[in-house]
């Protein structure tokens, strides 16, 4: 076993793959090229602090798949980035594609350090060096990055200027989640947000409910949960509990969204807001709602707290909250989980239309985003639940294996089998 599959995250994505290309008897020989990635790549990203000293943070990109189209996917900076939760994050990337119906394949990649603790300009100094790093790797037409944690437009927008430089011509196309007024998409701010409500949305309407009179329970309120935040609020959703890394706010008729939004851009975190009861992230997993949606970190619902969770809907803003382990305690206790290559498809669709709209610039309104979006998002629920249905299935195989279906299919044709 080498260190890009022996990690936990690798391996519990791995089981879902196994599980689904059994169900499915996938061609041996497809599943034993999705297990490894093609390409990982491993950087070293030099940076020259404020006080003059030149540090070496650790870089990844994994390339796991291209068979559907080129290679697409986030860059994250977090301190937790490494090889092995590169390459479990670029699978998932290939298995979305594949879901979504996006000719894109999978990667993802990022680099080892905590931005919270770098200046303004250490940031964008540490952008631009990945950036010239990561520069033989992508392109438009050959692997194209986008915001994960800790990154953003501006990260994007860095990106973008640095490889057009060494490039010599304005490369639009080589990122998405840049902002708007250089190429970006409208809508792909809160694309994946959107796209995890309009899940919960299909998601609560098997069970016969509206999200009007849903409770929902949100972990993470970054780029992710603050946009399913507001856009099930504005769909009438009780948001009565979120939380942040400083920990977590409740409010059992519902949290004033608007405020908090104007409370964290005063105050960067959640901690501390007037009018709610302050409760751990812990706590928040637990609450009696209709509908989880854990948008923060992967590994969050794992064997220890999966019995004590009460939300009857777990919707997977984030990639990979839940173990494999813990999912099947939750399938026992007659849970529902919309799974991440399914739920927070949306960031990527919306990155699609993006990466559409820089090749023929030709720019979409939000509501052209947001009606393509939906649709999109919608076939993909339903092609998951019939599955689901008729083959007696959890959502999670079945996402998978609908993914695994079109990939073989895409490989075959290509000989790759
Ligand atoms: P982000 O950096 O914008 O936000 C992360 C949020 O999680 C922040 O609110 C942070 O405070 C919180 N957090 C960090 N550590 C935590 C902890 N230990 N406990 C509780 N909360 C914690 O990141 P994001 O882009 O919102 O991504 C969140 C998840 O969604 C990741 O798994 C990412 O891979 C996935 N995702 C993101 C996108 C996208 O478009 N940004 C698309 C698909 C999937």
């Amino acid at each position: 076993m080498n260190s890009i599959t022996s990690g936990h995250f690798y391996k519990n994505v791995m089981k879902t793959v196994e599980a689904a290309g059994q169900l499915i008897h996938i061609n041996p020989n497809a599943l034993e090229r999705l297990k490894t990635p093609r390409r990982s790549i491993i950087l070293s990203v030099p940076l020259k602090t404020d006080n003059g000293k030149l540090l070496n943070f650790p870089g990844y990109r994994v390339q796991h798949n291209q068979t559907l189209g080129p290679f697409k996917g986030g860059l994250r900076y977090h301190p937790h980035v490494n090889l092995s939760e590169s390459a479990a994050l670029a699978s998932l990337m290939t298995f979305k594609n594949a879901l979504l119906g996006l000719p894109l394949g999978g990667a993802k990649g990022g680099v080892c350090v905590d931005p919270n603790k770098l200046s303004q300009g250490e940031l964008e100094r540490l952008t631009r060096s990945f950036a010239t790093e990561l520069g033989p790797f992508i392109g438009h037409d050959k692997d194209i990055p986008a915001p994960d944690v800790g990154t953003d437009s501006q990260t994007m927008a860095w990106i973008l200027d640095t490889y057009s430089k060494e490039y010599g011509y304005c490369q639009t196309g080589v990122v998405t989640g840049k902002p708007v007024e250089i190429g970006g998409s409208m809508g792909r701010l809160s694309a994946t947000g959107l796209g995890v409500v309009y899940c919960i949305e299909k998601a609560l309407a098997t069970r016969d409910q509206n999200i009007s009179s849903a409770t929902i329970a949100i972990q993470g309120f970054g780029k992710v949960g603050l946009h399913a935040a507001i856009e099930a609020a504005d769909l009438g959703g009780k948001v009565v509990a979120v939380s942040d890394v400083s920990g977590g706010i409740f409010k059992a008729d519902g949290l004033n969204l608007p405020d908090l939004v104007a409370y964290v851009k005063e105050n960067r975190f959640i901690s501390g807001f007037p009018s709610s009861e302050p409760i751990t992230n812990e706590d928040l997993l637990e609450l009696k709602v209709d509908v989880l949606a854990p948008c923060a970190l992967d590994g969050v619902i794992t064997t220890e707290n999966a019995g004590k969770i009460k939300a009857d809907i777990i919707v997977e803003g984030a990639n990979g909250p839940v173990s494999s382990n813990a999912t099947n305690i939750l399938y026992e206790n007659g849970k529902m989980i919309i799974p991440d290559i399914l739920a927070n498809g949306g960031g990527v669709v919306v990155s699609y239309f993006e990466w559409v709209q820089d090749l023929v610039w030709l720019f979409w309104t939000e509501e052209e985003v947001r009606n393509k979006l939906k649709k999109i998002m919608d076939a993909s629920f339903d092609s998951v639940w019939h599955f689901a249905k008729e083959k007696n299935q959890n959502m999670r195989i079945s996402a998978m294996s609908v993914a695994l279906q079109r990939l073989e299919k895409a490989m075959k044709l290509r000989g790759q089998t």
